[in-house]
């Protein structure tokens, strides 16, 4: 069994609780216009170009198939049409310009980058996080993951939209020691002018899986202008303070850093003048969400 992944980010801090490996699934059932990892959307590798890594040697010219590679108005440039994310020119390329965004891994494959930091899981509460992308699109490979992990005493998380029929990924779920989520928006058609779908059968997900008896945290990305309406964040509280199991309500800072990988594979950036909120913000929100009774975490 494989699975295409497209990082696997050791010493992670910020995927969970203490020191963690995080997997980074390729493909997602959603299309969030802010997402800090864009590579990680297609369902399938999607090559990226680092123009200022380019030293020009041309070897990509000379071993693409299918001549996507092209010198337009004196700027090199990849013809995405053309292009079949066949890989050859990522391979050719010695500088580090052309990646593809994933490969195919096998669980032992995973399980060798896991098991090498297992003392500083163990030391700080950490583990593995299961992340993308959407990981339960992958459900077997995690679920085997999951198991392989457990079995070496090591705990594991996911990272998941919540986006997918409760009955198809409430196994996957039950295998977790964490489930983290977000809940961007209370409206429908703002959620799906952002995401590409509706939010009802995300939040009736959030409800069911806090029944799993298995703790959960709750974040929403703040979006200027989009999720960050003192409105919206306090109907997600509220809506959290009636469920169980739910360990805090997490407020994440707006992240900039998806800005060159956007540009590595020619996706618009509609968020690309958008910079963090203050702390000063950030604080303010959380005591205004103080009423709601759910505690709340900024980061
Ligand atoms: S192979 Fe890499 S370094 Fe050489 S021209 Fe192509 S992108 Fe630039
Ligand atoms: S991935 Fe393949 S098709 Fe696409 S530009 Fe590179 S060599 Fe050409």
């Amino acid at each position: 069994m494989t699975a295409c992944i497209t990082n696997i980010q050791r010493f992670s801090l910020n995927d969970g609780p203490g020191i963690r490996t995080t997997i980074f699934f390729q493909g997602c059932n959603m299309d969030c216009t802010w997402c800090h990892n864009p590579e990680t959307l297609p369902h399938a590798p999607v090559l990226m170009f680092y123009e200022n890594k380019c030293i020009g040697c041309g070897k990509c010219f000379t071993v693409c198939p299918v001549g996507a590679h092209k010198i337009v108005d004196g700027k090199h440039i990849v013809d995405r049409k053309l292009c079949t994310s066949c890989g050859k020119c990522a391979e050719s390329c010695f500088s580090g310009a052309l990646v593809m965004s994933s490969r195919e891994y096998t669980v032992e494959e995973v399980m060798k980058e896991i098991r090498q930091d297992k003392l500083y899981y163990d030391l700080s509460g950490g583990g593995v996080t299961f992340s993308g992308g959407e990981a339960t699109l992958h459900m077997a490979f995690v679920e085997a993951l999951a198991d392989a992990c457990h079995d070496e005493g090591i705990s594991v998380a996911i990272e998941t939209n919540m986006a997918i029929p409760f009955y198809h990924i409430e196994n996957t779920l039950r295998k977790m020691d964490l489930i983290m989520c977000d809940l961007k928006h209370v409206t429908a058609s703002v959620h799906k002018e952002f995401t590409g779908i509706e939010n009802h059968m995300i939040f009736n997900n959030v409800g069911r899986a806090s029944l799993l008896g298995i703790p959960m945290i709750v974040r929403t990305p703040l979006i200027p202008g989009v999720t960050d309406s003192f409105e919206n964040l306090h109907t997600i509280a509220e809506f959290l303070s009636k469920l169980k199991n739910i360990l805090y309500y997490e407020l994440l800072n707006f992240n900039p850093l998806g800005s060159s990988k956007r540009i590595a594979i020619d996706a618009q950036d509609p968020f690309e003048a958008c910079r963090p909120f203050s702390n000063k913000h950030l604080e303010e929100l959380k005591a205004r969400l103080e009423d709601t009774k759910i505690s709340i975490k900024v980061s």
